[in-house]
C-alpha cells in the first residue's frame, strides 16, 4: 500500500524531470538563430534607422532579420533599393570600401553567393575584379593554385587553348603564356642557399653573385663540385647504378654564373638567341648554378646517356633524391629540349613525391610548393 503511494508522487516527478532534460538537450542542438550576418548587435544604429525612414524602407527592415550589410549601406548613404534582396544575403566583411565595392559588384551582375565568395577570399585584391567585366568567378573555386592577379591571363589563355581550367591555371602560373625571361622572380642569396627545393627556370632567377657555400668535390674528379648533400647523394646514386650494371659519370656539375655566361654566349653566337634558349639557360637561370644539378654521361658517350640508363634514371634516381629535370615529351612545359642527362637533387622525400606525381618540377612546384596570394 505504502509503496504504491510513493509511486503516485514519484511517477509525475520523473516524467517532469525527463521532460526538462529533453527540452534542455533540444536547446543545445538547436541552431543559433539569425546569425547569417555575423551580427554582434541585432538592432539598427540610429543613423541607419533615420536613413531607412527617409527612404521608406524602415518597415521592410523590421520584417527581416538584422543585417549588418544593410546597416553599413544605410550609414554610408550608399543604399540602393534595387539590391535590397541581395543585401540581405550578403555577409558583412570588415574591409575598406565594403559598401561601395559591394554596389559595384552588384552592378556588374554578380549574385550574392559570388559576392560572399569574393569578399571572403579576395578582399585585399578585389580591385582586380572591379576593373573587369563580370566573370564566372566560382568556376575557379576548387583550384588551389588560382591566383586572382593572373585572372586576365587565365581568360586569354583559355580562349586560345583547349585545356581544362585546372591546366590553364597551372600553365599560366608557370608562365607558358609568356615568352621566357619576360617576367621573373629573383631569389635572394639566403633563399638560394637555404632552400634546397627552389625552382630555377626561365621565370625564376638566382642572384648573379650567388655561389653555394658548401660545395664539395665529387670522387670522380676533384674539380667537379656539388653542394655537400647533393654530392653525397650522387655518390650513392652512382653506386646503386654500378650494382645493377648501369654506369654513368658526371661531366657537368656546379657551374658559376660566369661560366654559364661564357657557355650561353658561345651557343648564342653560334645558333642565335632563339635557338640557344631552347637548350641552354641564360646566366642566372641555370640549375647548375644552384650546385644541385649534374649532367651525366654513359661510358661510351661524351655528353649523353644510353636509353637504358635514361630508363633506369627515371625509375630509380628519386630513391637517392634526384629527378630527371627535362624528361622526354615535356619540352613544352620545361621550355627546354629533352635532356635525359640532366638530373636535379631535391632530397629523397620531395624527389619521391615529384616522381610519383608524374609532373615536371615546374608544375609540381606551382601546385604544391609555391604559395599563391
Ligand atoms: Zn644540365
Amino acid at each position: 500500500m505504502k509503496i504504491k503511494k510513493i509511486w503516485f508522487i514519484l511517477y509525475p516527478l520523473i516524467i517532469l524531470l525527463i521532460s526538462i532534460m529533453v527540452i534542455f538537450i533540444l536547446k543545445l542542438f538547436q541552431k543559433p538563430t539569425n546569425n547569417t550576418n555575423n551580427s554582434t548587435s541585432t538592432t539598427y544604429s540610429e543613423k541607419a534607422t533615420t536613413v531607412s525612414k527617409e527612404l521608406n524602407i524602415y518597415d521592410n527592415l523590421m520584417n527581416h532579420e538584422y543585417s549588418k550589410t544593410v546597416e553599413k549601406l544605410l550609414e554610408e548613404e550608399l543604399f540602393n533599393e534595387d539590391y535590397l534582396d541581395e543585401y540581405y544575403q550578403i555577409d558583412y566583411v570588415d574591409t575598406k570600401e565594403f559598401a561601395n565595392y559591394l554596389n559595384i559588384l552588384l552592378n556588374k551582375n554578380y549574385n550574392s553567393s559570388e559576392i560572399n565568395y569574393i569578399f571572403k577570399n579576395f578582399s585585399k585584391e578585389i580591385e582586380i575584379l572591379l576593373d573587369m567585366d563580370y566573370i564566372d568567378i566560382l568556376k575557379y573555386k576548387d583550384i588551389t593554385n588560382f591566383d586572382l592577379s593572373k585572372l586576365e591571363r587565365y581568360q586569354t589563355y583559355q580562349e586560345q587553348n583547349d585545356y581544362d581550367l585546372k591546366t590553364v591555371v597551372t600553365y599560366v602560373n608557370i608562365g607558358l603564356d609568356l615568352k621566357g625571361y619576360s617576367e621573373y622572380k629573383e631569389y635572394t642569396t639566403e633563399e638560394a642557399q637555404n632552400d634546397l627545393t627552389i625552382l630555377v627556370n626561365k621565370y625564376h632567377k638566382l642572384p648573379d653573385n650567388y655561389e653555394p657555400n658548401d660545395l664539395v668535390s665529387l670522387s670522380y674528379n676533384s674539380s667537379y663540385k656539388l653542394r655537400k648533400e647533393a654530392a653525397e647523394a650522387f655518390e650513392k646514386l652512382t653506386s646503386a647504378g654500378t650494382l645493377e650494371n648501369v654506369y654513368f659519370y658526371p661531366f657537368s656539375p656546379y657551374r658559376s654564373f660566369e661560366t654559364q655566361k661564357v657557355i650561353y654566349n658561345r651557343y648564342k653566337d653560334r645558333d642565335g638567341e632563339t635557338k640557344a634558349d631552347t637548350y641552354s639557360a641564360r646566366p642566372g637561370f641555370s640549375e647548375h648554378q644552384l650546385g644541385l644539378a649534374v649532367d651525366v654521361r654513359s661510358p661510351n658517350l661524351n655528353d649523353n646517356i644510353t636509353p637504358e640508363t635514361y630508363e633506369w634514371m627515371l625509375n630509380n634516381s628519386y630513391k637517392y633524391g634526384f629527378i630527371v629535370r627535362y624528361p622526354k615529351g615535356k619540352q613544352f612545359i620545361t621550355q627546354y629540349i629533352e635532356e635525359p642527362w640532366h638530373i636535379r637533387y631535391l632530397g629523397v622525400d620531395l624527389a619521391t613525391k615529384v616522381h610519383d606525381s608524374n609532373l615536371t618540377y615546374d608544375e609540381y612546384y606551382d601546385l604544391y610548393i609555391e604559395t599563391h596570394n
